[in-house]
């Protein structure tokens, strides 16, 4: 029977040969990694990584999906757990001794910033994650101070990964088409990221952003006077956006050392 795609859980399930192809060069999978697909739907994805991998492991929401992809795969081959990757606790996932998780999906749109600041509490259990998402979302992760599109999330996510977007995938190679643009993103979690205490730099970050026109002194008056913001090196007058990681990493450690 033919599945409906479901809007409430940002079903667009990927049907172009040439991407699911791309997709799969990018990620490279090898046969005894430890890979978690996050959203498999249809398994569009999931068969073309089975075709290396000896094993896999997918998290998904949907239970019609769910039952779908019991049925349609041995268990040898496929761990399905059933459930919200929100609430999903990654480190469940049983890796072979000197091995990491690569975690890969064509994420739901609708929950993409909370998705990423979930599996960032997992950093050190992985070795990389390559992801769909909103176009925009991307430029957003990867953009460097002094881009419009810099903000809270490319500074949180930037502590923790190294990321690259891979190349853009059109609205016509799903179905049903979402209405906007997609990339692919590569995070690498970084070995060694800025010591830091990670709640305070958020707090830190989005009260700087959260006026992103004003200057930094102003974005931050009661929480910093303008000689701590000067001693994190930064510029009193600059605004929030031309203002770099390890400065937003000084400013934190100045409020919990
Ligand atoms: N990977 C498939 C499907 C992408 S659509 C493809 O490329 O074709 C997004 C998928 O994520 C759907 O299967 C949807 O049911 C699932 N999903 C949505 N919210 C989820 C959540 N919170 N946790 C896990 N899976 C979710």
């Amino acid at each position: 029977m033919k599945h409906v795609a479901r809007k409430r859980f940002g079903q667009n399930f990927l049907h172009d040969q040439h991407v699911l192809g791309s997709i799969t060069d990018a990620i490279d999978p090898a046969p005894g990694d430890a890979m978690v697909e996050i959203g498999p739907g249809l398994a569009a994805m999931t068969d073309q990584l089975l075709r290396t991998l000896t094993h896999m492991h997918v998290v998904e929401l949907d239970r019609d999906l769910v039952a779908r992809l019991e049925k349609a795969y041995p268990r040898n081959k496929l761990t399905v757990h059933s459930g919200d990757a929100l609430k999903f606790d990654f480190s469940t996932i049983p890796v072979p001794a000197g091995q990491k998780l690569r975690i890969v999906g064509n994420l739901p749109y609708n929950i993409s910033s909370p998705l990423l600041f979930h599996l960032a509490s997992f950093a050190p259990l992985v070795q990389d994650q390559h992801f769909m998402l909103q176009k925009e979302v991307v430029e957003r992760m990867v953009a460097e101070p002094g881009s419009k599109v810099y903000g809270r999330l490319s500074v949180m996510l930037q502590w923790r990964y190294d990321m690259s977007l891979l190349f853009v995938v059109p609205p016509e190679a799903f179905d049903p088409p979402p209405r906007v643009d997609s990339a692919i993103v590569r995070m690498i979690p970084v070995a060694n990221p800025l010591p830091c205490d990670g709640p305070t730099l958020e707090a830190v970050v989005q009260k700087a952003f959260s006026q992103r026109r004003k200057v930094i002194r102003n974005c931050l008056a009661g929480m910093f006077t303008e000689e701590q913001i000067v001693a994190a090196g930064i510029n009193p007058t600059d605004r929030p956006e031309a203002v770099g990681l390890a400065q937003y990493v000084a400013l934190a450690n100045l409020l919990k050392p």
